[in-house]
């Protein structure tokens, strides 16, 4: 047996740690309780060794798992996400599982021999001459003792205390008699809920030496009836003390198993194949994608079609193909993708051999799902960004579907990108990988020019139909014309009345949400700031209040300037909330819906929104993004752009691919049925290429633009990019870590890496940080990787918190 094991433990270090193992040995990608500075931490084993290090090692708790949760894939896929990421492996591993399990101190019991005779005593004696007081502690007693004599494992105190109402003298109590010994010790609270079930053992038959007792017989009838399996909580129904169930197992009768409580997302109809017609690009794309995960190679493929051309079809026929060779496969969908109804196609198309993951999952669901994976029961799997470590086996086909969305980048530690590490995953196991969009993002639209992925479009939308027209309404000539600032310009006006007189359907943008945007002070000129960000507060008209977007901060909507006093305070830049109410005054007649994070609570209110849209309950819909993302109606022949160029002013190069994006998406929503789509596109920018090259559903021609000129400033995909950005509630103290860090940046000779800053950053100030930035950009991931590491470890030299100094890689925001 191995001597030593490597753990990463879920702190903010770099490296693992070496314990000893002393008890059971543990296995890589099993979970171990460690101890950890003060503190017991679960960690995963990533190596087992007999070699001693040079320091003195302290011993594995506790092993958690005798088998690996992390296959040796998914163990390498940590190690190269905390390379390429430069995150603590600890913490990558914690967030590829899925099973919160968070170390708990608690005192266990176990049950002593001397316990099991006095048990067994008071068996056969029943209780003896005792005051009644003694006699009641006593049953306390033994009830104790045959709870610990059922258990397989340390029972906690609180359990045992639940169960058999005992106080904390009574343990102590029998701990000095030896009846139970007491262990103080870390356990895992495991999410991930199993019951207890009882099997009759087709070799156990009772002999004429040893017949049952009548306790015995009860329990053995019971289980019996129950078809040869119960579950320990309905035996323990029965009148029947607790021990008589371990004596069963003694005697080699019946055993006990562990299996996990069952979840079902919902039990709706079996496996159905849907006929779907694909068209002649939708076949060919199926052909290429068949091929490549039949193949066994690592392969990327990026499917670009445009909006309506089918790519859901495309995936869900590829993926049964897959599960028809008897192969896994993983779908990774944007956040706002699964929505229930989504889920629920995927149960009538997968059957019972689809596991799906999302946000909307408590802990135990998410883990049940997981377990369910881990052990081949589900060999389909759909789930959001962390779906991407789903345990899949045999897995031979990967897709990322909307693959430029940006709520694929984790902005958490570990700061991973969804789609990346589904590449990489491709390229360790030997699966294919396709990427899906309508908009793809650069990075993988040059892969593909340069030959690195294939390409497949889809130029056409099923059945033919056009992709709708855009009219570009240039709001500083509608300015001059009305002489008001209007959110609706005339022409929206008028195309929107057409579309409710006709009974048809239409979608507004306004990606902005709350009432008014600003609020400002005529007098002073003063704009009211969140307390705890560099950012002004909106408005909110409905539950009136100022809002913070960024922290939640609220306050009061004041009646006169809070630092003049002056009553002139003017209310500026409409939101979605006064959209809606603007639209409510042009339409009266119409049914007006809103989707936003203010009506959108959870899943299922995005949900019900759209199937009111579906069921042609709605007449407009006005909204933030969300109303951009994916949805199929067809009966929308209208959408309406009032507020969607913002970003075009922000310091971010991203911002005209943002822009590009999501006007084509919800431009993409218009004309999914039988009638052609309209979309008027109202903007203060209308020179803008972004804006110029989505009136044209033109992709191509704004990605040659846009390449161009990422190739000229050296972004990505030509360089790598990464946000160092360093933070404290304390000034001086973040200017302090902005300065040494500069300081060290400039005084080391860096190969082939740029940096800029110290500068403050864009977000001056966010939930009581001040905080400072530095943009590293290199040709050379591996020049700027190096950098990086090498910059954290004087920073660690200096003492600066880790948790205050934090490294993006190919970061997406630069805020
Ligand atoms: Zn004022
Ligand atoms: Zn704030």
């Amino acid at each position: 047996m191995a001597r030593f094991c490597d753990v990463a433990v879920p702190v903010p270090l770099e490296s693992t740690f070496t314990y000893s193992i002393n008890g059971s040995e543990p296995v890589p990608g099993g979970r171990v309780i460690v101890p950890f500075r003060a503190q017991k931490h679960v960690g995963i084993v990533t190596k087992v060794h007999d070699d001693e290090p040079s320091v003195k090692t302290k011993p594995v708790q506790q092993v958690v798992d005798s088998a690996p949760l992390l296959s040796d894939h998914l163990l390498e896929l940590g190690r190269w996400i905390a390379s390429y990421y430069i995150a603590p492996i600890g913490e990558v591993y914690r967030s590829m599982l899925p099973l919160p399990a968070e170390v708990k101190k608690a005192s266990v019991y176990t049950v002593a021999d001397a316990g099991l005779d006095a048990l067994h005593r008071s068996a056969e004696q029943g209780s003896s001459r005792r005051s009644k007081l003694n006699v009641e502690a006593q049953m306390t007693e033994y009830e104790v003792l045959d709870y610990l004599a059922n258990s397989d494992e340390p029972v906690r105190e609180a359990t045992l205390r639940s169960a058999t109402g005992a106080n904390k003298q009574l343990f102590a109590g029998m701990v000095r008699k030896k009846w139970i010994t007491r262990t103080d010790a870390t356990s895992l609270r495991d999410a991930s809920r199993v019951r207890r079930v009882a099997l009759l053992k087709q070799e156990g038959v009772p002999t004429k030496q040893r017949p049952l007792n009548d306790n015995q017989q009860i329990l053995m009838t019971g289980i019996i009836a129950a078809g040869g399996r119960c579950s320990v909580d309905e035996l323990n129904k029965l009148a029947v003390p607790r021990s008589t169930l371990q004596t069963l197992v003694g005697r080699g009768l019946i055993e006990i198993i562990e299996e996990p409580l069952d979840f079902h997302v919902s039990h709706l109809a079996g496996k159905g194949t849907k006929d779907l017609q694909l068209t002649t690009e939708q076949s060919k794309a199926l052909d290429h994608i068949h091929a490549a995960a039949a193949s066994g190679k690592f392969s990327v493929t990026l499917l670009h079609g445009v909006t309506g051309s089918g790519k859901t079809a495309v995936y869900l026929e590829a993926m049964q193909q897959v599960l028809a060779a008897g192969g896994g496969a993983l779908l990774l969908v944007p956040e706002i993708g699964l929505t229930p109804a989504a889920a629920a196609h995927l149960h009538v198309v997968f059957g019972d051999e689809v596991a799906i993951l999302h946000s909307g999952l408590t802990d135990a669901e998410r883990a049940e799902q997981w377990h369910r994976i881990h052990r081949g029961e589900a060999k389909i799997v759909v789930g959001t960004r962390s779906g991407v470590f789903a345990p899949v086996a045999n897995l031979k086909l990967i897709i990322v579907d909307e693959e430029h969305d940006h709520s694929y980048k984790q902005e958490e530690t570990p700061r991973y990108h969804g789609r990346d590490v589904a590449v990489m995953r491709g390229k360790l196991t030997s699966a294919a990988v396709v990427l899906g969009s309508a908009t793809p993002s650069l990075e993988s639209y040059h892969n593909a020019k340069n030959g690195k992925y294939h390409l497949i479009e889809l130029k056409q939308r099923v059945a033919d139909r056009p992709l709708p027209e855009v009219e570009i309404v240039d709001l500083r000539f509608e300015f001059q014309q009305s002489g008001k600032d209007q959110i609706f310009s005339r022409q929206l006006v008028e195309e929107v009345q057409h579309r409710v007189e006709n009974g048809e359907q239409a979608i507004i943008l306004m990606n902005r949400r709350g009432y008014s945007a600003v609020v400002v002070c005529r007098a002073c000129g003063e704009a009211i700031q969140c307390r705890n960000c560099a950012i002004t507060l909106t408005h909110h008209k409905g539950s009136p209040r100022l809002e913070c977007h960024y922290c939640g901060y609220r306050e009061r909507v004041p009646k006169v300037c809070p630092k003049c006093q002056s009553e002139h305070i003017y209310f500026l830049g409409a939101g979605s909330e006064q959209v809606e109410e603007r639209l409510h005054q042009a339409f009266p007649t119409a049914r007006i819906g809103r989707l936003d994070r203010d009506t959108v609570r959870g899943r299922h209110d995005f949900e019900r929104v759209l199937n009111q849209l579906n069921a042609g309950e709605i007449d407009i819909l006005v909204g933030t993004q969300m109303v951009a993302k994916g949805h199929d109606i067809h009966g929308v022949t209208l959408v309406g752009v009032v507020g969607a160029d913002f970003a075009l002013g922000f310091p971010d190069f991203r911002a005209a691919e943002r822009t590009f994006q999501l006007l084509t998406q919800v431009a993409g929503r218009a004309g999914r049925g039988h009638i052609p789509g309209k979309v008027i596109l109202q903007t203060f920018f209308p020179d803008h290429y972004a804006i110029q090259f989505a009136q044209k559903h033109d992709f191509h021609g704004f990605a040659a633009k846009e390449l161009q000129f990422r190739k000229w400033m050296h972004y990505p995909p030509f360089a790598s990019v990464a946000n160092v950005l360093v933070r404290s509630d304390k000034l001086d103290q973040a200017l302090r870590y902005a300065g040494e860090i500069g300081n060290w940046f400039k005084e080391t000779r860096l190969e082939g890496v740029r940096v800029m800053g110290p500068a403050a950053a864009p977000l001056l100030r966010l939930k009581r940080d001040y905080r400072y930035h530095f943009v590293l950009k290199s040709p050379s991931r591996e020049a700027l990787n190096s950098t990086l590491r090498a910059m954290l470890r004087h920073a660690d030299s200096l003492k600066f918190p880790r948790t205050q100094v934090i490294v993006d890689v190919d970061a997406l925001s630069l805020m």
